[in-house]
Parts: C-alpha cells; sequence; structure tokens
C-alpha cells in the first residue's frame, strides 16, 4: 500500500495532458447523411457553378431591363407573353424587345431577358399580354450562375466541422461523400471484483458498472466511439491483459483500482507497460486519477467513485478526447447566481462543487463522491479554488451548467 505522497495542481495536470495529444490522423470516407458533426480531413474545391445556371430569384416576368425604363402603375410597359418557364426546364424561347416569358422561382433564366418583375409588380391583360408596373434594373431578381459557388471555390476546409451549412454546401456542389477524420476509438473498461453489468442480479457486496455508462456517454457525445469492456478483477494479471487489449484503442479510459489499498495494482500495471505522466492531482472529487501513456496509447485511470469519475471526465477527458477528435473546446453555458447555502470546501484541493439552481439561486446538491445523484440531481458545478476555504450564502457564483 502506498498513500499519495504527493499531487499536482489541475493546472499541472492540464499542461501534461495537453502536451500528450496527439490528434487523430486516421480518415474515412462517409456518407454526407452521416457527415453532420464531423470534421473534414481535406479541402473541397467545386466542380461546378452553383447555381448552375442564371435563375429567377422571384416568380414573375423574365423581361428586357430596357423594356420596363418608365414603366409605373399609370403607366404600364406591355409586352407579349412568348412562354411559362417553370423550375426544372429550359424554355428555347428567346426573349426579345417588347417580349417576355413567364417564370418561376429557381426556373432558368431564358436567353435574352436580363430581369425577373416579380409578379405583384404585373398584370395580365388581355390576348397574352403583360403589364409590368414598376421599372427594372438589368440584373434584378437574377441569380447569377456561379453566384453562390464557383467552381474551384473551396467550399471546406480541412479541420472544418461539418455543421449543416456546410455539409448543405457539400450537397450543393453535387457530392454523395466526404473524406472525414477518423473517430477517436476510446476503450472503456471498469475494475473490481465488486463490479457487474447491468442484467444480472446483484450477489451479496457486488454493484452495479455505473461508470462505464457514464463514461461511454461522455465518450460518445464528445466525438468518440465508445467501445466498452467487461469489468476487470483486482489483480496485476487482470489488469496488465486488460490493458494489453485495450492499448489497440486511440485512447483508453478505466476507472477504479485506485483507492489506496487497491493504488498499486493500477500502478504496476502502468509500470509494466507503459509511462506515468500523473497520478493524484489537488481536485476534489477525484484526486486519484492518473493519466499514462501504455505503449504510446494515451490512458486515464479515473478514480472509482461515480461521481469522482463523471466530474473528471467532465474537467479533464473532454476536452482531451475533444483535441484527439480534433474538435473544437466544449464551451458549457454558465450562469451568474447567488449562493443560497453556505459551502465549506476541502482545504488545499480545487473543488468542483455540484449545485442545483431554485429560486435564481445555487444551492449544494453534492452529497458524497461514491453518490451518482450527486451529478444527476445537480444542474451544474461551481468551482472553488484551493486556497479558499468556503464559499458564503449569498456570494454571486459561477456555475457552469451541465
Ligand atoms: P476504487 O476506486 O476501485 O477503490 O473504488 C472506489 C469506490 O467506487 C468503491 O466503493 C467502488 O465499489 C466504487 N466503484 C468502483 N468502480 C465502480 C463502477 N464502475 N461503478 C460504480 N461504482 C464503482
Ligand atoms: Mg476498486
Amino acid at each position: 500500500m502506498r498513500p499519495f505522497t504527493s499531487t499536482i495542481s489541475l493546472e499541472e495536470a492540464r499542461k501534461r495532458l495537453d502536451a500528450n495529444i496527439r490528434p487523430i490522423q486516421r480518415t474515412e470516407r462517409v456518407q454526407l447523411e452521416d457527415a453532420a458533426g464531423r470534421v473534414a480531413a481535406s479541402d473541397v474545391a467545386s466542380p461546378i457553378d452553383v447555381p448552375p445556371f442564371a435563375r429567377s430569384a422571384m416568380d414573375g416576368y423574365a423581361v428586357i431591363a430596357a423594356d420596363t425604363q418608365s414603366a409605373s402603375r399609370s403607366t404600364p410597359a406591355e409586352l407579349r407573353l412568348l412562354d411559362r418557364i417553370y423550375t426544372g426546364q429550359m424554355s428555347a424561347a428567346m426573349v426579345t424587345r417588347g417580349t417576355c416569358t413567364e417564370i418561376a422561382t429557381g426556373a432558368p433564366l431564358p436567353a435574352g431577358a436580363d430581369a425577373v418583375v416579380m409578379v405583384e409588380e404585373t398584370a395580365k391583360a388581355i390576348d397574352d399580354r403583360i403589364q409590368i408596373f414598376a421599372s427594372a434594373a438589368a440584373g434584378q431578381n437574377i441569380g447569377r450562375r456561379g453566384a453562390d459557388i464557383a467552381t474551384g471555390d473551396r467550399v471546406v476546409s480541412s479541420g472544418d466541422v461539418l455543421t449543416p451549412s456546410r455539409t448543405g454546401a457539400l450537397a450543393a456542389i453535387g457530392r454523395a461523400d466526404v473524406e472525414v477524420f477518423a473517430k477517436p476509438r476510446v476503450a472503456i473498461l471498469s475494475t473490481g471484483n465488486e463490479v457487474v453489468e447491468p442484467g444480472q442480479s446483484l450477489a451479496p457486496g457486488q454493484i452495479y458498472d455505473v461508470n462505464r455508462f457514464t463514461l461511454s456517454a461522455i465518450v460518445s457525445a464528445h466525438g468518440g466511439i465508445s467501445e466498452p469492456h467487461h469489468p476487470a478483477e483486482d489483480t496485476i494479471e487482470a489488469l496488465v491483459a486488460a490493458l494489453d487489449t485495450c492499448a489497440q484503442a486511440d485512447l483508453v479510459v478505466f476507472s477504479g483500482g485506485s483507492s489506496v489499498g487497491e493504488r498499486d495494482l493500477i500502478v504496476d500495471a502502468i509500470a509494466s507497460r507503459g509511462e506515468m505522466i500523473f497520478h493524484g492531482i489537488a481536485v476534489k472529487p477525484g484526486k486519484p486519477t492518473a493519466f499514462a501513456l501504455v505503449k504510446g496509447t494515451p490512458f486515464f485511470g479515473m478514480p472509482g467513485n461515480p461521481t469522482s469519475c463523471l466530474s473528471n471526465a467532465y474537467i479533464l477527458l473532454i476536452p482531451y478526447l475533444r483535441a484527439l477528435a480534433r474538435l473544437p473546446p466544449h464551451t458549457p453555458r454558465t450562469i451568474r447566481v447567488p449562493l443560497g447555502r453556505r459551502i465549506v470546501s476541502a482545504a488545499g484541493r480545487h473543488q468542483f462543487y455540484t449545485v442545483r439552481l431554485r429560486d435564481g439561486a445555487a444551492f449544494p446538491a453534492f452529497k458524497g463522491s461514491g453518490d451518482i445523484t450527486s451529478l444527476s440531481q445537480a444542474d451544474g458545478y461551481i468551482e472553488i479554488a484551493a486556497d479558499q476555504n468556503a464559499v458564503e450564502e449569498g456570494t454571486a457564483v459561477t456555475v457552469t451548467l451541465f
């Protein structure tokens, strides 16, 4: 047994994590349907003009602007109707002076026309003659060919997150698929003789695996592919075997095995397979968190206590995973409210204290590190600096919302 002799600050832990991020290099091709939220892995230039033809932006009449020069309600211009053009069809009509065609929004502009007058500014007269009540400028209500995207324009750059609108731009140039960075595969494994999977009945002394599910949810929500494993027993052999299997993933997240009685197990397992970057952070909850490289694969050793585990997943794992996945940093919403009840904080440790919002104030929601309801019944958390011993009732606090 080896109690913690030293811990590092949260700041130092973040620095060491940042120094050990290798953003994913693997790429894959996905169908456009599946591209939302993915990160483009190459620049995409357009092979076509968008729109591919000059088109009307209005329902109305395609005209020669010069024919409408002095048109008004009292002195309308009168033009002869040649054709009706709907979307998806080309008109053989040639608009010449004194003529026009009816045209639908999105339909190709007929040859000869250089403006569209909206239908509200027109009236049908007898004998297929159309009255125009307003003068049109050349180019009016026309979407030029290539006005949106010209051939050769870059539509998406490597590293761009494919938002719905960027996916739309790819669709506009006719792409059916797109090259994206692969999602990091994240192996998730709970350790502990007492931990069993849901669906089984509990024998005396056993508990259900919580961390596998909280961690999986975090991983899936932040750009990773969760690869859950069965819980591993608290033996060095089982842990080393689990490390060997899991190290084939892009990132490994274990939980448990880090309390004083078990600490040596994870430490020894890591020692035989890799390099410990840190073990023990001056935060509460979540002090026994470890980070290592196992055969070069980044490894998080999370505390077994469900709240400690999830809390550190929010604080450390999410930023790390997003950087690995090349996603921009997560920016949770925060609000500033008064504290509804005094909180006493752990001396010397940066504390993440869960709170519930009620009547415009934040009330303590933290029960214990072992209690998942410390988080599941909270709306967010406040941070209390290591050198602060208490936060008084009424103090304005910043709540980071889940
Ligand atoms: P450990 O870090 O393994 O010493 O575990 C600390 C506490 O968390 C113990 O009460 C464990 O039973 C509990 N625990 C460990 N792993 C899990 C898990 N995957 N799900 C729920 N509780 C756990
Ligand atoms: Mg354990």
